[in-house]
């Protein structure tokens, strides 16, 4: 049966028509598409490629970039596009939030007009792919102290050399995007993935975010032009714009991981009997649904209003990590409860919950751990920084 949402305090009347257009589309897209092949994709460890085109046709890379063939939607809508990519997987999500937020978002804000229209335009089609370098093995939640360097050249280019782990995309992409410090500041690089003394090595083993391909990137004395820099920052808060960008995205996505794991136990509750009764109908088992309904339906509330504020230009980076902290929580735990609610069931690839809850452990450690968000909460609250 198609999904057909959950809205108990009826935040459809709140969206456009427009929004409410591209949720269902990209809702038909991934029920036709994702929802049959993932499961043996996840399992297999493999990244279904055959989709990237078609993410391009439906505009769902950079879709909230205006112009260079991008879509130009809203953050709303952005937003409603991760949740359903989510309810697929998160692997999916991943590679669309990495193209364009980390990617094409740079490239947009940051770039010069030649890179706009160099990569811009491709990327949006899903012909060229990027990642996003910032965390090194030993530089996580702290990527200012990257080691990462980059020189400059006598003709006026640069030479790279450094390490960069756990890369979305790493060994697909066509172009890195390489955080790396110059003259002791941080700056951004275009590194096409062909370049003499770059190599992408896939990490395996993962038990969570399987249908994503997650990379090693090592850089020996890559050199690259003078155009490769991204001209227009300078520093940390070069990166952090774009994991903003993302988050923003992803404390939506979340929602989606969250509605499939809750469509799924309650179907599953309703029809599952137990001491000759339906287990929908213990006290025990209302319990942990009405926890999920109330505890998603708070997200979006959440997510529509800081989407909201961003439309209007109105928000900031500490509102988006408690949408993020909160969403993806709430999403894990979510994840968990239904689980127990198919017993032994909850385990096997039949139902789509073992997959969402082991993907959602990496959302909830990657675009800043829940942790080092409630330290931005923290800091935010009494001005006084505890990781710092
Ligand atoms: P650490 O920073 O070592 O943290 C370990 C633990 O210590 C966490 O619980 C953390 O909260 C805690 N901790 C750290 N510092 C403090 C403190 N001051 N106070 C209290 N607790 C603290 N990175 C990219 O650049 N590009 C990508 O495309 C990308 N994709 C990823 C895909 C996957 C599948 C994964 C798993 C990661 C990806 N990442 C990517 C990296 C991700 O952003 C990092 O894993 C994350 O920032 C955490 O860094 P770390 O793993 O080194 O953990």
């Amino acid at each position: 049966m198609a999904f057909e949402g959950l809205d108990f305090y009826n935040l459809d009347d709140e969206l456009s028509e427009d929004e409410r257009l591209v949720r269902d589309n990209v809702r038909r897209f991934v029920d036709a598409e994702i929802l049959p092949i993932i499961a043996k994709h996840y399992e297999a460890g493999t990244f279904p490629m055959e989709l990237i085109p078609k993410f391009g046709e439906l505009g769902l890379l950079g879709a909230n970039i205006k112009g260079y063939g991008c879509a130009g939607l809203g953050e709303v809508a952005y937003g409603l596009i991760n949740q359903e990519l989510e309810r697929g997987d998160s692997g999916i999500r991943s590679f669309c939030s990495v193209q364009g937020s980390l990617c094409m978002y740079p490239i947009y804000a940051f770039g010069s007009e030649e890179q706009k229209q160099k990569y811009l335009p491709g990327m949006a089609k899903g012909e060229i792919i990027g990642c996003f370098g910032l965390t090194e093995p030993d530089f996580g939640s702290n990527p200012n102290g990257m080691i990462t360097r980059a020189e400059e050249l006598r003709n006026g280019g640069f030479r790279l050399n450094g390490r960069k782990r756990w890369i979305t995309n790493g060994n697909i992409a066509h172009v890195a995007i390489v955080w790396a410090k110059l003259n002791g500041v941080i700056r951004g690089f275009l590194v096409p993935t062909t370049t003499r003394g770059f190599t992408a090595q896939k990490i395996d083993g993962k038990f969570s975010l399987r249908a994503s391909v997650t990379s090693e990137l090592i850089l020996e004395d890559v050199e690259l032009p003078a155009d490769a820099i991204l001209p227009g920052v300078q520093g940390i808060k070069g990166p952090l714009s774009c994991l903003t960008q993302a988050r923003a995205g992803i404390a939506y996505g979340a929602i989606g991981a969250a509605m499939a794991c809750y469509d799924c136990a309650l179907s599953y509750a309703k029809d599952r009997v137990q001491f000759s009764r339906p287990i929908a109908g213990y006290q025990l088992v209302q319990q942990k649904l009405a926890h999920m309904v109330t505890e998603i339906t708070k997200a979006q509330l959440v997510s529509l209003q800081l989407m909201r504020l961003k439309e209007k230009k109105k928000y900031t980076p500490v509102q988006v990590s408690l949408a993020k902290r909160n969403n993806v929580f709430h999403a894990l735990e979510i994840a968990r409860m239904a689980r127990d609610i198919l017993g032994g069931n909850g385990i096997t690839y039949d139902y789509p919950i073992g997959r969402h809850m082991l993907n959602l452990e990496t959302v909830y450690t990657y675009e800043g751990t829940h942790d080092i968000h409630t330290l931005i909460i923290g800091q935010h609250i009494t001005g006084i920084s505890a990781f710092e």
